[in-house]
C-alpha cells in the first residue's frame, strides 16, 4: 500500500482541517460510465442501492452512456425513472472510458465522487471504508488490488511493466495496481475539473492533483456480467496514450541517438583522418564524403528531436476538441437540455 505524501505531524494537521470542514451528511456521487453493458444494469443496481441506504448514505448515481449499441440507454431510462437518485449522461457516441468518466465527473454533484465500472468488480463494500479514511481528512481515498487473481498473467505482467516505466519517465508518480475505483473530495474534484488537456489519463491526472492521498487494499473480484471492453490492442494504445502525455521522455531521447552518433562520428572522422595521413589516400573524397553524412545526419536527428518536443505538446492542445459531446441528460425519466 502507498504511503501518504505527508506524515507525522504535518500531515496530521491537514487531515485536521480538512476534518472540520466535511458535511454531517455529504452528498455521494457514483460515477458509472457504461459501454454495451445491458446485462450489468440490473445486478449493478440492486447490489450498490441497497448498501447505500443500508449505511445510511445520501447518494446519487450519475451513469454516462459511452455510445451503447445495445439496449443500455433504454434499460437506464427504465430503471431512472423509477428512482430520482439517478442521473443518465448521454454522450453522443463512444469517447472512450476516460473521456466519459470525464463527463460523469463533470455532471456529478456530490460532496465526494466515487467513479466505478458497472461490473461489481470494484466492490461497493469498500464505499464505507473509503468514507471512513475521508472523514478522517482525506481528500483521495484509492482503492488498491492486493492480489490480481482473477486477471491473466500476461495482463499481470504488462501491467507491472507499465508502472515500471510510466513511473521511471514521467514525473508524476502513480501508485501501482490502482484503478479508476477511488473516493474524491469536491476540493480535489474542482482541480480536476480545471485541467484543459484533451488526452485523459484519469490515473495520471488524479495523481497530478495531489492532496493527501491514502489506500484501501482490496481483492478484484472477476466480472460479474458482461464482457471485457478492453482488448489487448486496446490497453497497448491506453498505455501509450498514458505515458505520452505525462512525459517527453521518448520525445528527448531523440535529443540523445543524436548526440551519441554525432560523438561516434566525431571519433570516426578522427580516424579516418589519421589513417589518410598515415596511410596516404585510398580512394579519392571517400573520407570527407563520409564524415560529412554522418554528421549532418547526426544533426538532423538532434534537431528533429527538439523540434518534436514543442510539436509533440502543441499539437495535444492547440485542437482544443471537446472531451465529449452530450446528447441529453436523462432524470427521472425527462430530457433535459444538454449541459456544457
Ligand atoms: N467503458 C466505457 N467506454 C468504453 C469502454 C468501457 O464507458 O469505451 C466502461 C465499461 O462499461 C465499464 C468500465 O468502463 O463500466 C470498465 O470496463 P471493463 O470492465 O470492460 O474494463 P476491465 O475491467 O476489463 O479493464
Ligand atoms: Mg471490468
Amino acid at each position: 500500500v502507498p504511503h501518504p505524501r505527508l506524515s507525522g505531524n504535518a500531515l496530521e494537521r491537514q487531515l485536521a482541517g480538512q476534518r472540520e470542514r466535511r458535511p454531517a451528511s455529504p452528498l455521494l456521487s457514483l460515477v458509472v460510465p457504461v459501454f454495451n453493458e445491458e446485462e450489468s444494469i440490473d445486478l449493478f443496481l440492486d447490489t450498490v442501492v441497497p448498501l447505500m441506504e443500508r449505511d445510511g448514505f445520501r447518494f446519487e448515481i450519475v451513469f454516462v452512456n459511452d455510445g451503447s449499441r445495445d439496449n443500455t440507454l433504454a434499460h437506464l431510462l427504465d430503471r431512472g425513472a423509477l428512482d430520482r437518485r439517478l442521473r443518465i449522461v448521454n454522450l453522443s457516441r463512444n469517447f472512450g472510458k476516460e473521456a466519459a468518466l470525464t463527463a460523469g465527473i463533470d455532471h456529478a454533484r456530490g460532496d465526494v465522487i466515487v467513479p466505478m465500472d458497472i461490473d461489481l468488480q470494484d466492490p461497493p463494500e469498500l464505499i464505507e471504508p473509503f468514507m471512513a479514511r475521508w472523514r478522517e481528512g482525506y481528500d483521495i481515498v484509492y482503492g488498491v488490488r492486493t492480489q490480481r487473481a482473477s486477471d491473466t498473467a500476461a495482463k499481470r505482467l504488462s501491467a507491472n511493466w507499465f508502472y515500471r516505466v510510466f513511473n521511471t519517465m514521467s514525473p508524476v508518480r502513480i501508485p501501482e495496481n490502482v484503478g479508476d475505483f477511488r473516493l474524491v473530495d469536491r476540493r480535489a474534484v474542482q482541480v480536476l475539473r480545471q485541467l484543459p488537456e484533451r488526452n485523459r489519463f484519469m490515473k495520471g491526472l488524479f495523481a497530478w492533483v495531489g492532496f493527501n492521498a491514502v489506500g484501501v487494499p482490496y481483492e478484484r473480484p472477476p466480472r460479474a456480467a458482461g464482457s471485457s471492453k478492453f482488448n489487448l490492442w486496446r490497453l497497448w494504445n491506453f498505455a501509450l496514450d498514458g505515458v505520452v502525455s505525462f512525459s517527453t521522455a521518448p520525445l528527448r531521447a531523440w535529443f540523445y541517438v543524436g548526440v551519441v552518433i554525432a560523438a561516434i562520428a566525431v571519433l570516426y572522422a578522427l580516424f579516418i583522418v589519421t589513417r589518410v595521413l598515415i596511410f596516404g589516400i585510398d580512394t579519392p573524397g571517400y573520407a570527407s564524403l563520409l564524415i560529412a553524412v554522418l554528421l549532418m545526419g547526426a544533426i538532423q536527428l538532434l534537431s528533429l528531436g527538439i523540434i518534436g518536443e514543442y510539436l509533440g505538446r502543441l499539437f495535444l492542445e492547440v485542437k482544443g476538441r471537446p472531451i465529449y459531446v452530450v446528447e441529453g441528460v436523462y432524470e427521472n425519466g425527462d430530457v433535459q437540455a444538454p449541459k456544457s
